[in-house]
């Protein structure tokens, strides 16, 4: 489903990312995980082309990215959930999930079904954004992420600041999208949960790729999880 290929990122002269790989298979669920400033933040807007790489290459679903603007990646079936969640403040949850909407080649899914998966949302509809709590925004930055009929979603903190029942309610989604057949690359500081969820998982610093192995090999080994990521 996506394959990076020993991409090298920059902000300015400031290198970000030396020679990261990953790859994805359909429907399979990846953690990547590792300290602050380790670069994860990054591959992600390297794959969304908002930081685009300067060497090395992406591909999504059997074609070249690399290069290509942010719309046509989005377009192409990859969804983003950012960490800061961007919301239009201002707008209606409504309004704001209008505007996730998008055709792809992948399955799509109806507002209903958004709130089969989050029951609070129905009521939210049109409510502006401000008034939201955490947890509301994320069911809308999820839900937008959905709307646009994703092969891939890319996931950064998503439950960064949230209620532990809500964090639940985040992960039991990105299970939910494994069961559809649908990727998620999961950028978390909270590595128990997204490991729990996950097939597999990267381990990054200092913008490198330090390892890479079965989810549950991390979330068992306690010496390793420790030695990898502090935890
Ligand atoms: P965090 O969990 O803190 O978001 P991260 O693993 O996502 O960490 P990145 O945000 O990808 O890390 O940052 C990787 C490196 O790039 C860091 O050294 C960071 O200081 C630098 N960096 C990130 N954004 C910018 C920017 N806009 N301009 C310059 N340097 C940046």
């Amino acid at each position: 489903m996506l394959q990076i290929n020993n991409i090298e990122t920059f902000y300015g002269e400031t290198q970000a990312l030396f020679g990261v790989s990953l790859d994805i298979a359909p429907g399979e669920v990846v953690s990547l995980l590792g300290p602050n400033g380790a670069g994860k933040t990054t591959t992600l807007r390297s794959i969304l082309g908002l930081t685009p790489a300067k060497t090395g290459a992406i591909n999504f679903d059997g074609k070249a990215i690399t290069g290509a603007q942010s719309h046509t990646i989005a377009r192409a079936g990859i969804g983003w959930v950012p960490d800061d969640r961007r919301i239009f403040p201002t707008l209606t949850v409504a309004r704001n999930l209008a505007i996730g909407r998008k055709k792809t080649r992948f399955r799509s899914w109806s507002v209903k079904e958004m709130f089969e998966i989050f029951t609070a949302l129905e009521h939210l509809m049109s409510r502006e954004c401000e008034n939201l709590s955490g947890g509301e925004m994320q069911m809308v930055s999820i839900s937008r992420a959905l709307l646009g009929s994703p092969g891939l979603v890319l996931m950064d903190e998503p439950s960064q600041g949230l209620a532990p029942k809500i964090v639940q309610d985040v992960m039991k989604t990105v299970s939910r999208l494994k069961s559809e057949g649908i990727a998620v690359l999961l950028v978390e500081q909270n590595a128990q949960s997204a490991l729990a969820v996950s097939d597999r998982a990267y381990v990054m610093d200092h913008g490198k790729v330090v390892h890479q192995g079965p989810a549950a090999e991390l979330l068992e080994d306690a010496p390793m999880r420790e030695r990898l990521l502090g935890v």
